[in-house]
């Protein structure tokens, strides 16, 4: 792969009370707008919006997202935004309700703005967009073509909700540097339109994701978990949402990821957040791929300073059989698996071996 590519969003913004703006950031995409809104926010942020999108004079129809990123939920999406003949959609809530205002805007052909109201995930920046059935079971990974117009992160709305899903995001954005470095070795494709090889800046975007995790992870942990706003917080917002996005979207995924999705075979895990699992997947990676003990210390460490899982008794599998790690190592070893990047060697037996042995490590680190 010769070719090298690199994509992003339009434009980020983030901090206290931006939320208030966005009137003004979606008037030059078009004077209709479809929002689609977790109905959380339904009662207490609609009326402030609808208020600033009048000033603004852009039109907005107000649908409340149903809660699963499937097939009929972006069907009816689309089919609201076709009636209003919305030129953006704009989703605003969490992972699921921006994928669907993603993937519903692809399909219509609008513009995309995304509003995430928790820093667990990575999606509000990427132009990917994951399906579920409308049971909550993955399904498939849409391409929309094209990143978010806008996306605006509102750091006061952010640290309103749990500090479980700050602590998540981070999770999920430690995953980004170990993950992309397993894709630079291995010379796979990142996610931009077709894969390209990933750019020095989409490298070093990861890098900083790591650095300012380690720097102000367990600082922002700190002052979030009392609903204030530091800018070791904003640092870790920023962090969670647009390096972790550009840096797995330019890059790519590995094994972090890929023992997160294998582990999703045993039902004890579905109690847990998708950064949470990505979180001892991680570790699993850096067993499997053999990296210095102080990089497995740094990380395990980090996890459990801000109540991160780092072994398999904590991600509710202390009872784990041999039968139940050697599903794991199948399914980490479907041909779709994004595990397949790790510069490695691989087999079931080689898979399950890392993950026995990372919690193992972990164990003895907080002993
Ligand atoms: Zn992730």
């Amino acid at each position: 792969m010769t070719q090298r590519g690199y994509g992003g969003p339009l434009r980020y913004v983030q901090g206290p009370g931006v939320i208030a703006d966005l009137g003004r950031y979606v008037a030059p995409l078009g004077d209709r707008a479809l929002v689609v809104i977790d109905p959380f926010f339904w009662d207490t942020l609609r009326p402030e919006l609808i208020a600033a999108f009048e000033a603004a004079r852009v039109a907005a129809t107000f649908v409340r997202f149903g809660g699963e990123s499937s097939e009929e939920e972006i069907a009816r999406c689309a089919a609201e935004g076709r009636a209003a003949e919305a030129g953006t959609v704009i989703g605003i809530g969490g992972g699921k309700a921006l994928d669907t205002a993603k993937i519903a805007a692809f399909r219509i052909g609008a513009r995309t703005v995304t509003v995430p109201t928790i820093a667990s995930t990575d999606s509000p920046t990427s132009s990917l967009g994951v399906v579920y059935t409308p049971d909550g079971v993955y399904d498939h990974v849409v391409r929309c073509g094209r990143n978010p117009d806008v996306v605006l992160v509102d750091s006061a709305l952010i640290i309103r909700a749990p500090v479980r899903f700050l602590a998540a995001g981070m999770g999920d954005a430690l995953s980004t540097f170990y993950e992309a470095r397993s894709n630079i070795e291995s010379r796979s494709r990142n996610y931009i339109g077709d894969g390209y090889a990933a750019t020095i800046g989409g490298y070093q975007i990861a890098r900083a994701c790591h650095d300012t995790l380690m720097r102000d992870g367990r600082a922002a942990h700190a002052a979030a978990k009392h609903g204030r706003v530091t800018t070791a917080v904003e640092n870790i917002i920023e962090a969670n949402t647009l390096l972790s996005g550009l840096g797995f979207e330019n890059c790519g995924v590995s094994g972090a990821h890929g023992i997160h999705d294998a582990l999703t075979v045993l039902e004890p895990t579905h109690h847990f957040l998708h950064g949470e699992k990505v979180a001892f997947g991680i570790l699993c990676l850096l067993v499997l791929e053999n990296r210095p003990p102080a990089e497995f210390r740094e990380a395990a460490s980090f996890c459990r300073d801000i109540g991160l899982p780092t072994t398999l008794a904590d991600l509710g599998l202390s009872e784990v059989t041999e039968a139940d790690m050697a599903k794991v190592g199948d399914a980490a070893m479907l041909p779709t698996n994004v595990i397949r990047s790790v510069p490695v060697e691989l087999s079931a037996g080689i898979i399950a071996d890392a993950i026995w042995t990372a919690s193992a490590l972990a164990a003895e680190l907080s002993a």
